[in-house]
């Protein structure tokens, strides 16, 4: 018989419906939940966890991450070698499990050999959708050149961070073939200019509708969907008429393409973790002032950009998109948002939000029947002050991921019974 686990006396978040179950009770069979409960039941047969009250969340999903940006210093990074990457990211992404995030959505870099290692058990981390390379043009977002420079690096270098570099209707249905044959999970275009890129206009758009148009063409031909990376209004709104499923960061939006994402079902995945590292960080990293200027615009936009999402019933997920020793910070987007969003609000962009724009809903971001047994146990209650899952360290009691128990300090029972009076 398979191994059953109940999780008792917990105030358990239902995901869908934002609110807490009382006295709950989430039963485990093997890796999935098989019930929640509040009704009570016979455990005798299940090894027992008892939360003694205290709320038990869905695992985190974070919807925009790299786990191989192992530096900050990507040009650098991108002449190592994958052995050394990979070794590197291995650190990352324990970090992320520990901090409570058991899936996260890698927004170009992981490839297929990162995913099996988690999923084999090699390394500890999240459950890992990637999206392989990132389709850029010449001069885009993720074409690392530096003006002047013909030729770089191999890009087999760098762990995929760096694009398929693809001009024309013909080579971006390649580049998205490519990432598909690779196992991708979801295809990343960068659809606008960036901060971290040498040469490109953080208001300008990147590929012709065409191209954009193609990429989302034959990502739907293999049942995956486009997550586009963009700023200006203009570049959101051309790569929503395309038909990608979310826009990342965002930052720049106005009411008219706040409006456009809503009418077409499109997510806003903002990232404000990054650009809070590093408008500390930035400078001394040794960032160009070109570079911090980007930054320094698109962060003063960010808490608008959710602002309006909100106000026009956008979709939102969580993302953070760090880079390097920044990842430490990764759990600051929870207390970043507060100033647009309810704790519910928030807890609920980085699980079944971000599950159902993955099209992973009943999966994870909820403890349904049949999701992966994926959930944490928090002191404090994070749907009313959701700060509490910014300081993991001590607020996370307990982390499992599919039915394994890979962080826990809950008091021994033993303790337990002495303190009680
Ligand atoms: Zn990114």
């Amino acid at each position: 018989m398979m191994r059953r686990t109940a999780v008792i006396n917990a105030r358990v978040f239902d995901a869908p419906r934002g609110v807490l179950i009382e006295a709950g009770s989430v039963v485990i069979e093997g890796e999935t939940v098989v019930e929640v409960t509040s009704e009570p039941r016979d455990f005798a047969d299940a090894q027992i966890i008892d939360a003694a009250g205290r709320v038990v969340l869905p695992g985190l999903i974070d919807a925009h991450v790299h786990v191989t940006a192992v530096s900050h210093d990507l040009l650098r990074l991108a002449a190592q070698p994958p052995s050394l990457i990979t070794a590197q990211s291995k650190g990352v992404m324990e970090g992320m499990l520990q901090r409570g995030f058991t899936t996260v959505r890698d927004a170009c870099g992981a490839d297929f050999g990162l995913q099996e290692a988690v999923e084999r058990g090699l390394f500890a981390g999240p459950r890992l959708f990637i999206a392989g390379w990132p389709i850029t043009q010449t001069g885009g977002h993720a074409d690392p050149r530096p003006k002047g420079a013909r030729e770089m690096f191999c890009t087999c270098a760098g762990l995929g961070l760096y694009g398929a570099i693809a001009d024309g209707v013909g080579e971006v249905r390649r580049a998205v073939r490519e990432q598909v044959r690779n196992g991708a999970n979801q295809i990343k275009v960068m659809a606008g200019g960036g901060i971290a890129s040498p040469t490109d206009p953080i208001d300008g758009t990147q590929y012709s509708m065409e191209e954009l148009r193609a990429i989302c063409e034959e990502a739907r031909a293999a049942n995956l969907y486009v997550m586009a990376h963009a700023y200006s209004p203009q570049a959101v709104m051309r790569a929503v008429q395309a038909g990608v499923r979310s826009i990342e960061h965002g930052n720049l939006i106005d009411e008219a393409s706040a409006k456009l994402l809503k009418q077409e079902g499109v997510w806003l995945v903002p990232t404000l973790a990054t650009y809070a590292a590093l408008a500390d960080e930035g400078q001394r990293l040794g960032w160009s002032a070109a570079m911090l200027e980007k930054l320094a615009r698109v962060r003063a936009k960010g808490i608008e950009s959710i602002h309006l999402a909100k106000a026009h019933g956008v979709a939102i997920a969580l993302g953070t998109d760090l880079l390097g020793a920044m990842h430490q910070r990764q759990s600051e987007e929870f207390s970043l948002r507060a100033a647009v969003l309810s704790p519910v609000e928030i807890v609920q962009s980085a699980t079944i939000s971000a599950a159902r724009l993955m099209d992973q809903e009943g999966r994870i971001g909820s403890l349904a029947r049949g999701a992966w047994a994926d959930l944490l146990i928090v002191d404090g209650d994070p749907t009313r002050d959701v700060g509490v899952l910014s300081r993991p360290e001590v607020s996370l009691r307990l982390v499992m991921k599919a039915g394994k128990v890979v962080r826990n300090t809950l008091p021994t029972p033993a303790a337990r019974t002495l303190s009680v009076p």
